[in-house]
């Protein structure tokens, strides 16, 4: 009998176990058990529903949606009989804005990311100036040259962008849809990581502008598909449906793992549930295993690590760096919905060039001595990073009429935010929505999720760093790495990851 530890449950945890599921209720031989370190299961992935007189409101503390392009998730939730659950985004209001001189810019339509697939509707938007618009046009003729000096190496997604657009496009344009998606530097951020089809695109035809054109000439006049794919009633249906088909016995909440040794098979320490503060020593469990699977966060993992990793080859290939996030929901109902407005569209972004350094210093926050934030400081020390118009990107998430706005401090932002109370940070983001949307009515309900350190970030050279990774773990019998620090952030990608690393233990 083969018994496999995972450590984690979230959304990468949770695959790992059903997949092991799905074989040992076939008759495999495998004794499988999940720890999860909190009294809940669903990790980043979290929803709260409000159920009202006029209807429910469905607030996502974290992933509210995934790329429709990649089918991993959308096959699981199938698989999962979540089918008549799924939902397009209304790609019918797609605006999304740029803040850009205290107003909100629509992109102009027919972008791919900061790439247009027709120069004419760059013509008229007052995003971008006549000289960003002459570089959009310059591209499309340097495709020659640009396929000549792709590089053969990695690169910095801004170092990338400005190649072919110039510098106005990336901090108007790249850096704020980039920051949106992985709260990062763009300066710091991997090209080949986070934008692998953009570098094909540059490898097979130099001009990005011309391999979109190419693309859509060879998908003639069928539809494109809808951006982004989520549940009706939130992405935790996902991991609920997940919960509902693993035995209840093999789910440990509250139990962090709290060590491990290979001697020979796998240690791993366990905090006790049923622990009582009072009683001395701490009593933990102890159990063996064949294989372990840390599905956490990198920063919990590391640690775990270090106990096998004598010379740090591990470490040092591990991201250090991984960006914050704080988000903050609000629903109005229908009758004070109608007493403001909100542009059609799916929401906007900011840039955030003119971000001051957070005024909380990491030093301050180590030492304890935390200032009191308040909401005046935000605007100029915690910008938002982006605002969702959740009942305009997903239909069914409000009661007809009613809204729900979703606002995100990201990166310096949320950490300068960290340690505020839920009222500051709520205040912070309500004045600074309305000094860019106008007049606001105080939200009915409102929810706060932080998440320090969500984001790992996927730096210059990180596709070849978790090749050495992976090279160096796969000498280590019975380990595996799982979670959003290697393979990709999305729940498409790490659904994927995590049912295949759980099909390689039946082999
Ligand atoms: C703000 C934000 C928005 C996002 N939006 C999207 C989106 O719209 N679409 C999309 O596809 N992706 C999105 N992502 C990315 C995606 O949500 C995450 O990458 C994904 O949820 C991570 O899942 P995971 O299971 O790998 O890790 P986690 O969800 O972090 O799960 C790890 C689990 O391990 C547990 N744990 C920690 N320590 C221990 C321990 N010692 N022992 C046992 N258990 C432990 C934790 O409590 C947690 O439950 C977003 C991420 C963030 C932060």
């Amino acid at each position: 009998m083969k018994r496999i530890a995972i450590i984690g449950g979230g959304i990468s945890g949770l695959t790992a176990a059903y997949e092991l599921e799905l074989a040992r209720q076939k008759g495999a031989a495998i004794d499988w058990h999940l720890y999860e370190a909190s009294h809940r299961l669903g990790g980043i992935i979290q929803t709260t529903r409000i159920d009202t007189p006029e209807g429910r409101y469905i607030l996502e503390g974290g992933p509210d949606g995934w790329v429709t392009e990649k089918p991993w998730a959308r096959d699981l939730a199938i698989e999962l009989g979540l089918e008549s659950e799924l939902i397009d985004s209304n790609d019918a209001t797609r605006k999304t804005y740029i803040l850009k001189d205290a107003t909100l810019q629509a992109i102009p339509d027919a972008m791919r990311m900061m790439v247009p697939t027709d120069l004419a509707a760059l013509e008229g938007s007052p995003l971008f100036s006549a000289s960003a618009k002459a570089a959009y046009a310059a591209e499309l003729t340097r495709a020659e040259e640009l396929t000549a000096t792709s590089p053969q190496h990695d690169e910095s997604v801004a170092d990338f962008v400005r190649r072919h657009f110039g510098e106005e496009v990336l901090t108007t344009l790249a850096a704020p849809l980039l920051s949106g998606v992985f709260g990062g530097d763009v300066n710091k951020l991997s090209v080949r990581a986070v934008m692998p089809q953009f570098v094909r695109m540059e490898q097979e035809h130099g001009s990005l502008i011309a391999a979109l054109q190419a693309s859509s000439k060879a998908r003639g006049e069928r539809q494109p598909q809808p951006i982004f794919t989520s549940l009706r009633n939130g992405i935790a249906s996902l991991t609920e449906a997940l919960t509902a088909r693993l035995p209840q016995d093999r789910l440990h909440l509250n139990t962090p793992a709290l060590h491990i040794w290979d001697d020979p098979r796998w240690q791993v320490i366990l905090d006790d549930p049923t622990f009582e503060p009072q009683k001395v020593p701490h009593p933990a469990i102890v159990d063996l295993f064949d294989h372990v699977i840390f599905t956490t966060s990198v920063d919990t993992t590391k640690p775990f690590l270090a106990a096998i990793d004598y010379n740090r080859r591990i470490d040092k290939l591990l991201p250090t760096d991984a960006s914050s996030a704080i988000l903050v929901a609000m629903t109005w109902p229908a009758d004070l919905a109608l007493t403001f407005t909100i542009p059609q569209g799916f929401g906007f972004l900011v840039p955030q060039t003119t971000r001051q350094e957070p005024v909380i210093s990491t030093e301050a926050q180590r030492s304890g001595e935390i200032p009191a934030f308040t909401a005046a400081d935000t605007a100029a020390d915690a910008p938002l990073l982006a605002c969702t118009f959740v009942d305009q990107k997903f239909p069914h998430r409000s009661p007809a009429g009613a809204r729900i706005l979703r606002a995100f401090f990201g990166g310096p932002s949320a950490e300068a935010l960290a340690h505020a109370t839920d009222e500051t940070i709520t205040h912070a983001a309500l004045t600074q929505l309305r000094e860019i949307l106008g007049p606001i009515p105080d939200p009915i309900h409102t929810h706060v999720r932080r998440l320090p350190r969500s984001l790992p970030q996927y730096e210059v050279g990180h596709q070849k760093r978790i090749a050495q990774l992976e090279a160096l773990i796969a000498d280590i019998p019975g380990l595996t790495l799982l979670g959003n620090a290697y393979r990709g952030v999305g729940l498409p990608d790490l659904i994927r990851d995590a049912r295949s690393a759980a099909r390689r233990q039946l082999t």
